[in-house]
């Protein structure tokens, strides 16, 4: 089975892409439970370091898009437009957000009048839009983009907007480390940064195939913005000055990344902090031998409160059950059969690893505990692992294969971008020092970066 194959079986369990327009989904409900554990992570991550939440509104009027050149000139093919109020024409284009800069960034320029009003950090969690014209995939390439949190930041001086960088970067490292999600921290280079932006920093994720997934970016824009849009401070000497702004953003791609660092043949594995589902009481009934449903809904009532957990009474087999449970990723499933009634006991199996283990009732509380700190750390450790053996050091061009991201050294952005573009492979600087020789011309590399096929 190859990963699209895997990939588009599973993620309808989350989204259903069967809605009659290319590039739409539709959340399923198990697919939105999960979203919304997975955001309010993010959400009280983004708090704890003093961001609030705000929404401005979709309909961008075309002037407004095209005052920053540089940022429309990246954006410009794939911006949808509302031409028609009804059946008349609207005197000016309104754009549905690609992207929020523009639609914000006025609103800075009237809330932001000194220094006291800095830093100024806001995020909005929200469906944008893109016409894509490559090959669509749920929650890697939509047209509409689900659950964009964009964040989007004033600072009084670069010094302030580099703290948000390196400070946003730690706030990702935390996000993804919880949801063990493997991840490269690279540098774009100046041809692949956002559009208007002076730094990019991305995360990359190694899918399955090979691939290099972006789950997350954050910008910094310089002044260009605050001048285009006029946002000045007063300064303490009573000078006017521009600021900084820095912009970050994450996508539903999280949980595109999230569900294929993890999944296997049998379907989805989630760890218990994200799992709409953590645990799935399944009472095993065995025919002339005693029905072991009524210690199982004991069972089920000593752990509601506690975790997010089912019981299943259907009169399914046992494999039938298992099966279902195991295809969407609950992390922990109690068995109860009649042996397990008899010596007061449950048995626990684990969804990562399969194993089994057999606790006394009493304990089961405390067991429950240990067994989900443990799946979260194998999960995480097996998924960096996995990341690891995808990853590959090429010092020829000859040696980049498809299925693998390669870690090379290049002497100049030129000789990057000149292999760039022939090998149809991303370009990347990761912070580490070159050693040996150019790929591309054999002369002193100057910096690592990562090549890969990206999405
Ligand atoms: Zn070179």
């Amino acid at each position: 089975m190859t990963f699209y194959d895997w990939y588009n079986e599973h993620v309808r369990l989350i989204v259903d892409n069967r809605y009659k327009l290319k590039g739409a989904l539709v959340w399923t409900p198990y697919g939105f439970k999960m979203q919304r554990l997975v955001y309010n992570k993010l959400r009280a991550l983004l708090e704890s370091t003093g961001h609030q939440e705000t929404r401005f509104p979709l309909m961008i009027p075309e002037t407004q898009l095209q005052k920053e050149k540089e940022h429309v000139k990246g954006f410009n093919s794939e911006v949808y437009w509302v031409t028609h109020g009804g059946s008349s024409k609207l005197e000016e284009k309104l754009a549905l957000r690609p992207t929020s800069e523009t639609v914000i960034y006025p609103m800075f320029a009237l809330w932001i009048r000194s220094h006291a009003d800095l830093p100024l950090k806001i995020f909005q969690i929200v469906n944008t839009f893109r016409y894509e014209t490559k090959h669509t995939r749920p929650l890697i390439r939509d047209r509409e983009i689900t659950f964009f949190k964009e964040a989007h930041c004033a600072h009084a001086n670069q010094k302030q907007a580099q703290q948000e960088m390196d400070s946003i970067e730690k706030t990702y490292k935390e996000f993804f480390d919880a949801l063990c999600t493997p991840y490269y921290i690279v540098k774009r280079p100046a041809w692949d940064r956002f559009p208007g932006a002076e730094e990019t920093v991305a995360f990359d994720q190694v899918m399955p195939n090979g691939k290099t997934l972006q789950i997350a970016t954050s910008h910094n824009l310089g002044t260009g913005f605050s001048k285009m849009f006029e946002i000045t401070y007063e300064q303490e000497d009573g000078s006017h000055n521009h600021p900084v702004l820095t912009c970050h953003g994450i996508s539903g791609r999280c949980i595109a990344g999230l569900i294929s660092a993890h999944g296997d043949e049998r379907g989805l594995v989630l760890p218990p902090e994200f799992a709409p589902v953590q645990i799935a009481v399944v009472p095993v009934i065995f025919k002339n031998k005693e029905d072991p449903t009524k210690t199982a809904e004991k069972v089920f009532d000593s752990i509601k409160e506690r975790w997010r957990a089912v019981i299943d009474k259907t009169d399914e087999t046992p494999g039938a059950k298992y099966y279902r449970w195991e295809q969407q990723g609950v992390p922990i499933r109690v068995e109860l059969g009649p042996r397990e009634v008899k010596e007061n006991k449950a048995l626990l199996v684990r969804r990562d690893t399969g194993e089994k283990k057999s606790v006394a009732l009493s304990s089961l509380d405390k067991e429950l505990e240990k067994l989900a700190k443990n799946i979260t750390e194998t999960m995480h450790e097996k998924a960096w692992e996995k990341q690891k053996s995808l990853t590959k050091k090429a010092t020829n061009p000859k040696q980049l294969k498809d299925g693998f991201t390669y870690e090379v050294e290049v002497c100049s952005e030129e000789c990057a971008k000149n292999l760039e573009e022939k090998l149809e492979y991303r370009g990347n600087i990761v912070g580490k020092k070159a050693k040996g020789k150019c790929i591309a011309c054999g002369k002193p590399a100057k910096s690592v970066g990562l090549m890969s096929n990206a999405y």
